[in-house]
């Protein structure tokens, strides 16, 4: 026998396995005994999934426990910060990415009630802060997030990507560590756009509807799904990563234009139920988004199986004139305040005359610009000192009234209507 032949050596064994020197790989010497190679790297394994899962670059993760996770008022509270108003869709998302930690808790205690992800489809026109929104909540998260555009996915076979590259994002910022990447949130952008073109199903192919509908359902239901690790197209010899979506939280967001039109058909129409207890005189038709339900979805062209898989429904408002006001200057991190700032760094303190504020919001609200347009307005506005300043010998400046006017004036406004 092998043993007999290495003789003493053989009374070397693995404390752990119990095998001895010659079956193993290698072992390694403790105090009182012995570890080989293979319980080494399972030991390795289990501290890993103990402590979180470090990523592959040995980065820890951030372990969660209850104690330390962000309760909905204050993920709320700290949304405040950065976004001006929404406050539903804020109530919303904060709920769904607190239970989306419980859930990833539970998970490891493993008992019988097991409580579903809640996936969250977020609707407001374009620039009401859907994005913001999602970007905001990244800062304060403890968990892989990822953005990513509805728009570039197309069915299997056409020119765009695979709905599985959505995933390729996740993992790359999860350091390509799969377990991080599976209890992570991903936000589809412009989810709108891959709506069916009719309420009917069409007969021609549907290149970015149907078909990538269908394919998103996939990730959204939970199944493991091939992903391409570099993105974009597969190709048969790319090497595909195993990712389980079934504890990712997905967060959709789009403009649905023209939706407030489906739902103001449903509202006169419906008679029974819910709307028919609100009179005709209570809607407020300035803001139908606050209405919206899972069937408007529907009628504007989302498969009724993705809206199944989308059980919150929130909406983003319109953002008035007081809303566009605060937005210039309340967020923590508000243009206005930018703009302080980048001054600042030249050594000059920026001010602003009264009025000013009040005159790029009229001219936002004038050219239908929202709050995307303020950003442009007030770099209209200040190009021209931005350019001269520095080279200035100068400590303060303050941006009048008549300044700003002129320069707008200069300005054609109309050309940042389709900006
Ligand atoms: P959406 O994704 O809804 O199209 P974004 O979130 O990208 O819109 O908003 C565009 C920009 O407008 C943001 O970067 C931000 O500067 C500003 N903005 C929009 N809505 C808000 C808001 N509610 N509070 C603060 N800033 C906002």
């Amino acid at each position: 026998m092998e043993d007999a032949k290495t003789g003493k050596k053989n009374k070397r064994k693995c404390s752990f396995c119990g095998r001895s020197e010659n079956e193993v790989g290698f072992l390694i010497t403790g105090m009182n005994g012995y570890i080989c190679d293979s319980c080494s790297t399972q030991a390795y394994e289990i501290t890993r999934e103990a402590l979180g899962e470090p990523g592959r670059d040995g980065k820890a993760s951030t372990k969660l426990n209850m104690e330390d996770l962000p309760k909905p008022q204050e993920i709320k509270q700290f949304l405040d910060q950065y976004v001006i108003g929404q406050n539903d869709a804020k109530r919303f998302l904060s709920v769904s990415v607190y239970n989306h930690y419980k859930r990833l808790l539970q998970h490891k205690t493993k008992d019988d009630v097991e409580i579903e992800k809640s996936n969250i489809i977020m609707v407001g026109s374009t620039g009401t802060g859907k994005t913001l929104l999602a970007r905001t909540i990244a800062k304060l998260l403890k968990v892989p997030f990822t953005i990513v555009d509805a728009t570039v996915l197309t069915e299997a076979g056409y020119v765009g990507e695979d709905i599985e590259s959505l995933l390729t994002r996740l993992l790359q910022v999860a350091d390509y560590n799969v377990a991080e990447a599976e209890r992570g949130i991903v936000f589809i952008d412009e989810i709108d756009k891959i709506a069916r073109k009719g309420d009917n199903p069409s007969i021609t192919r549907d290149v970015s509807g149907e078909g990538v509908q269908q394919g998103l359902l996939k990730l959204l239901e939970g199944s493991i799904i091939n992903v391409p690790p570099q993105g974009g197209r597969k190709h048969p010899d790319q090497k595909m990563i195993q990712v389980d979506t079934k504890n990712i939280l997905f967060i959709c967001g789009g403009a649905f234009d023209g939706i407030e039109k489906k739902i103001a058909q449903r509202l006169n129409t419906h008679v029974v139920g819910y709307s028919a207890t609100r009179s005709k005189a209570q809607i407020d038709k300035d803001n139908m988004l606050q209405y919206i339900a899972p069937q408007d979805l529907k009628s504007f062209g989302l498969i009724p199986e993705i809206i199944g898989r989308l059980p919150i429904l929130t909406y983003l408002e319109p953002l008035d004139r007081d809303a566009l006001r605060a937005i210039l200057t309340e967020p923590k991190n508000s243009i206005i305040k930018q703009y302080i700032k980048l001054f600042e760094m030249d050594g000059v303190k920026l001010t602003f005359q009264d009025g000013v504020y009040d005159y790029i919001v009229d001219k936002a609200v004038e050219y239908k610009l929202g709050a995307r347009g303020l950003r442009s307005i007030v770099e209209t506005i200040m190009m021209d000192i931005m350019f001269d300043l520095p080279s200035q010998d100068c400590n303060a400046y303050e941006v009048t009234l008549d300044y700003a006017k002129k320069q707008l004036e200069k300005a054609n406004l109309e050309r940042l209507q389709t900006a």
